[in-house]
């Protein structure tokens, strides 16, 4: 990757992680956890402030809180906040940032991608001042997200190569509209960990194309760890593609408690060094920033 910037942030905190002992020998800069949930979506626990108080006890320097933004309808579906709560949670995140003054915290969502939600997104956009958005597919159709456990029937209708390639067409679309700074969780129909038994780089490539034609940053997602598929979202194949279009990344831990925050981030920072990456994306008021690690 070759690109001119600047790096903005002095990295003063290390990462010693002892989840991974062969690690233990490294002192690792801790890059920014940008995926992170509040209680107002109805399926994470703790306050903003654990989540905060967490981050600071495992050193990091910054943060984003990315809750799943509401849908213009809102009983959509049942694990996000409604419309009416989307001001309490910029008002709790803000609290947060009073309360927490050496640590950055971004305000961010989390918003569904479905083909003909632009208008909506651009709706939210200019209700606040927002740090970023991550654009994610959850949704392979109107009623079917593909993380959901309370539709893992759904899985034994479905040929895996056609859930693959509507994903990543939908994830596609999502990176070229240019409405998120970061594309989410980027192979997430393998939560489960059913797999297409066939070559999937061209659904991949099509799609890193387009987000590097927008600019998007994709994230990785140490959620994965956490799931049956037992591995970091995208998979070291799409990463070794995103690093050699350069596609530029962000770490998130996907945490729905405060335990959860900067999980596995050790393993996440050991498989971006070794695609080759050394830096990652930081946003201020959805402006792009550089930070080394
Ligand atoms: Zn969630
Ligand atoms: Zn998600």
């Amino acid at each position: 990757m070759s690109r001119n910037y600047t790096i903005s942030a002095t990295v003063a905190w290390f990462l010693f992680d002892t989840q991974c002992p062969a690690l233990d020998t490294r002192r690792m800069p801790l890059p920014p956890d940008y995926h992170m949930h509040t209680p107002l979506c109805r399926h994470a626990t703790g306050e903003p402030a654990e989540y905060a108080r967490r981050a600071v006890e495992l050193g990091l320097t910054e943060i984003g809180f990315s809750d799943h933004a509401p849908m213009r309808r809102d009983n959509f579906d049942g694990w996000r906040m409604n419309f009416s709560q989307l001001d309490e949670y910029v008002e709790d995140i803000r609290r947060t940032q009073k309360d927490f003054p050496r640590l950055t915290i971004r305000l961010a969502l989390e918003v569904d991608y479905l083909p003909g939600q632009e208008d909506w997104i651009r709706e939210l956009a200019a209700r606040h001042h927002w740090d970023y958005f991550i654009g994610s597919v959850h949704y392979v159709s109107d009623s079917w997200a593909v993380d959901d456990p309370q539709k893992l029937s759904e899985w034994k209708n479905r040929d895996a190569f056609e859930v693959w390639t509507i994903y990543f067409e939908r994830l596609t679309r999502a990176a070229e509209t240019c409405l998120f700074e970061i594309i989410g969780h980027a192979d997430l129909p393998k939560k489960f960990g059913r797999r297409p038994p066939r070559d999937c780089a061209p659904l991949y490539e099509k799609f890193l194309d387009a987000a590097k034609k927008s600019g998007s940053a994709i994230e990785l997602n140490t959620a994965g760890l956490r799931k049956d598929c037992r591995e970091i979202y995208p998979s070291r194949e799409i990463l070794r593609l995103a690093f050699e279009k350069g596609v530029p990344v962000t770490f998130g831990s996907d945490a729905h408690a405060p335990g959860e925050v900067g999980m596995n981030f050790a393993e996440a920072v050991r498989l971006a060094r070794g695609t080759g990456y050394r830096e990652c994306c930081r946003f201020a008021r959805r402006k792009r920033e550089w930070f080394s690690f």
